[in-house]
């Protein structure tokens, strides 16, 4: 394949991200021309890393010889460009969802793997050792977004083995942590504020629930993709085991996260609803209205508990 375009999913992390640059960096240099894609804006925080390489609409007369999706469980997380990923032949799916339903042609899927750029650094240093900064850096950040930085489960010694040799390339280190998880905004301080307004408790305060409405989405001049991020931090309370955030999006349905301290599996609730995940961090999107969506969740979360 000479001409690639590889696909990120919608609300964009810094793992499908980097997993995306990380791949234009490698088959770049093997000569190949790639474009990337992604249904999505992307986050102020990810674009040192997506850079301007990112189209989130298909380029005109553009044909390759092969599509690559990375860190994506279905075909519904390539949002727009789902029915021109279906309808070609040559395809790969890249990616390390316990709940990846083997989509392409290829299908490299590696639930034991942190994160889709471990994968792939996996991958290509069963060719070659990796020298290139960029590719270095890209990998880097998926690696340590999936991980939480490297505090979640899916850290082990390997994890660090393998971010320890991209460091040792010279990865501005305390550049990329501020960007992926120190920097805030006044809004996203706000945005803290208006999820703790909103925090709900279920099941014995086992189950802790916030949202964010359209109405403030609009307040505060937001789209439907943003990460509110403070679905870990409720999911941290002594008292609860799930935590649960939701964004109210403008087709009448939430885009749903959630997260367990390990007594419940995450991704059997998201599966429920059609969407998927992980064990331990997983999530969905729900057509109805706030508090219907809440009880469906409330109860498909108490069958598991
Ligand atoms: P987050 O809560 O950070 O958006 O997502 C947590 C995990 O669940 C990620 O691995 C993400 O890819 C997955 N996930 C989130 N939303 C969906 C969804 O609608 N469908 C599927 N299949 N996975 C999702
Ligand atoms: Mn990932």
């Amino acid at each position: 394949a000479n001409k690639i375009a590889v696909f990120s999913h919608k609300a964009p992390d810094g793992d499908c991200l980097g997993s995306g640059t990380g791949l234009y960096y490698f088959l770049t240099s093997k000569g190949k021309e790639v474009d990337l894609y992604c249904d999505d804006e992307i986050h102020e925080n990810f674009k040192f890393l997506a850079k301007d390489l990112y189209n989130s609409n298909l380029k005109e007369n553009a044909t390759y010889d092969l599509l690559i999706s990375v860190d994506c469980s279905d075909l519904s997380r390539l949002g727009k460009f789902e029915t021109f990923f279906d309808s070609f032949e040559n395809t790969i799916c890249i990616d390390h969802h316990l709940t990846n339903n083997n989509f392409a042609k290829i299908n490299i899927v590696d639930s034991e793997k942190s994160s889709a750029c471990e994968l792939i650094y996996t991958f290509i240093t069963t060719f070659e050792e990796i020298n290139d900064i960029n590719l270095a850096t890209s990998l880097y950040c998926g690696i340590a977004t999936d991980t939480g930085c490297f505090i979640h489960n899916n850290t082990k010694q390997s994890t660090h083995i393998i971010a320890g040799k991209l460091i040792s390339l010279g990865i501005d280190l305390e550049y990329v942590h501020y960007y992926l998880f120190k920097r805030k905004t006044i809004i996203d301080l706000k945005l803290m504020q208006e999820t703790l307004k909103n925090l709900e408790f279920y099941n014995e305060n086992k189950i802790a629930i916030t949202y964010i409405t359209q109405k403030i989405l609009k307040k505060y001049n937001l789209s439907d993709s943003i990460h509110i991020g403070m679905v870990n931090t409720i999911t941290y309370l002594e008292e609860s085991e799930v935590g649960v955030s939701m964004v109210e999006q403008s087709d009448n349905s939430f885009r749903i996260s959630f997260r367990t301290k390990g007594n419940v599996d995450v991704s059997k609730v998201a599966l429920k609803f059609g969407g998927g995940g992980h064990r331990m961090a997983a999530g969905c999107k729900i057509f109805g209205k706030l508090h219907t969506v809440v009880k469906k969740i409330v109860d498909a979360i108490s069958e598991e508990l």
